[in-house]
């Protein structure tokens, strides 16, 4: 049980990948649970899921397909930095 503690909810993920990678997916699920931004006008809490994977900002009114429950361009966003920085 001690050990899952370091990663928080990164800890169902195992020994697959390094501790610090799941250090480093803790801080990307935190990021996931703040309102998401507009990839357009990157206002966040604006994004309205209309349906499975589409979203649309009430915004700017711009739509677009993203992942089921979170909107993918501000994941892909945090993976390509994290990517870099490996
Ligand atoms: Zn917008």
């Amino acid at each position: 049980m001690g050990r899952t503690k370091v990663v928080g909810s990164a800890g169902r993920y195992g020994a697959r990948y390094g501790a610090s990678l799941r250090k480093r997916i803790r801080i990307i699920e935190e990021k996931m649970r703040e309102p998401h931004r507009c990839p357009r006008c990157f206002t966040p809490g604006k994004l309205k899921r209309v349906s499975i994977g589409i979203w649309k900002c009430k915004k700017c009114g711009f739509t677009f397909a993203g992942g089921a429950w979170i909107p993918r361009t501000t994941m892909g966003k945090t993976f390509e930095i994290e990517e870099k920085r490996v």
